[in-house]
């Protein structure tokens, strides 16, 4: 194929294939996920959304919505995205229609399963997107955060994983969506044992308006109960950790902000004996208002925080409880 007949073949075929992920309802992260679509060259988008209330997040959400034809199943043994499954549905779907992008959050779930796809398809992946620009071109953070690149896929056909929280709203075009229900004849090859939730009632890290985090200075895992639950609790919020304090068994993995853990951006981030490492800062600097409270002044968190509190968490974060009444 010559180059000008690869480019006008190229031009006619922006389809796109978004996975949603979503649990009673479509989470936030898709939510951010849907937004982001109106960067991309206009075109056809397609959706796939799997798990147990596949078809009822369908009917509720994407009936109307920019997916021209949205592709679900309903098992349970898909609620989290098992990669090799996945990947076999992403496979049969582009056989037929042959994506030009295959998209999904920067969520858990999108930075598993997109370089499980971008292997099995043998295309590029591009992760952590923070911006989309003309001719197939995307920015994303590289070390932690501190610089913006401008990355190209060497393949035409890609994948791209999107940081939800930097795309505000847009109005899309919407269609009278094509719900299809599909078959799997792959299935796991392990299997889940047990998933722990956080407790009902606090929302994951990613879901919520609020994070209240704590670092090595909680000390252990009963403060962290003690201190930061209340907190949270009075705010509706979710809660974080650094990973000195997840490293030290005060905070389950799945807590960790920064570099090599969450990306959030939510409007109110409360940083609690947190030093400011560029790893963590990598996690949490795009938040709307950053709350730091440190018993050192001179701690690098004051220097990203819109409001600084010079003082011993164990003495204000109860008061600051207190007085939220
Ligand atoms: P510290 O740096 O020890 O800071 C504790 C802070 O608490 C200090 O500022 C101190 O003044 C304050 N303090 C102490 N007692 C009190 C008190 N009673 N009241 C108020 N303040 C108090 N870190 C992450 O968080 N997320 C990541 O994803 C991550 N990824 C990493 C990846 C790599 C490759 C590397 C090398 C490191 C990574 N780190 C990450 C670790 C990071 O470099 C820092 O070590 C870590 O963030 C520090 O956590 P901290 O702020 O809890 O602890």
């Amino acid at each position: 194929m010559s180059y000008k007949q690869k480019n006008f073949t190229v031009a006619l075929m922006n389809n796109y294939l978004v996975i949603l992920e979503g649990d009673e309802s479509l989470n936030p992260n898709s939510q951010g996920l849907i937004a982001s679509l109106a960067n991309f060259k206009p075109g056809i988008f397609h959706a796939l959304v799997l798990g147990s209330n596949a078809q009822k997040i369908c009917e509720s959400a994407l009936t109307n919505s920019v997916f021209s034809s949205v592709f679900y199943n309903n098992d349970e043994r898909l609620n989290f995205y098992p990669c090799k499954p996945v990947a076999e549905a992403v496979k049969k779907l582009d056989e037929k229609y042959d994506y030009q992008v295959i998209i999904a959050a920067g969520s858990s779930v999108g930075k598993e399963i997109l370089p499980y796809i971008g292997g099995k398809l043998g295309v590029s992946v591009i992760s952590d997107v923070v911006g989309i620009n003309s001719d197939w071109v995307y920015t994303r953070p590289v070390f932690a955060g501190s610089m913006l690149a401008e990355v190209a896929p060497v393949t035409t056909k890609h994948c791209v994983g999107v940081r939800s929280s930097a795309f505000s709203e847009q109005t899309l075009p919407t269609f009278a969506t094509n719900f299809e229900q599909i078959e799997f004849d792959v299935f796991l090859n392990v299997k889940f044992e047990r998933v722990s939730l956080s407790p009902k009632g606090r929302p994951q890290l990613g879901d919520s308006q609020v994070v209240v985090s704590g670092g090595r200075a909680v000390g252990s895992k009963e403060n962290f109960e003690n201190l930061m639950f209340p907190l949270a609790d009075k705010l509706a919020a979710s809660v974080g950790a650094t990973r000195a304090a997840v490293d030290a068994g005060y905070a389950p993995n799945d807590w960790q902000v920064g570099q090599t853990g969450k990306v959030v951006a939510p409007n109110l981030y409360i940083a609690c004996g947190i030093s400011g490492a560029i790893q963590h800062i990598a996690g949490m600097k795009d938040s709307k208002c950053i709350v730091a409270i440190n018993k050192d002044k001179s701690a690098p968190i004051f220097e990203i925080a819109d409001f600084g509190l010079v003082a011993d968490i164990f003495e204000a974060v109860p008061e600051l409880v207190e007085k939220l009444g």
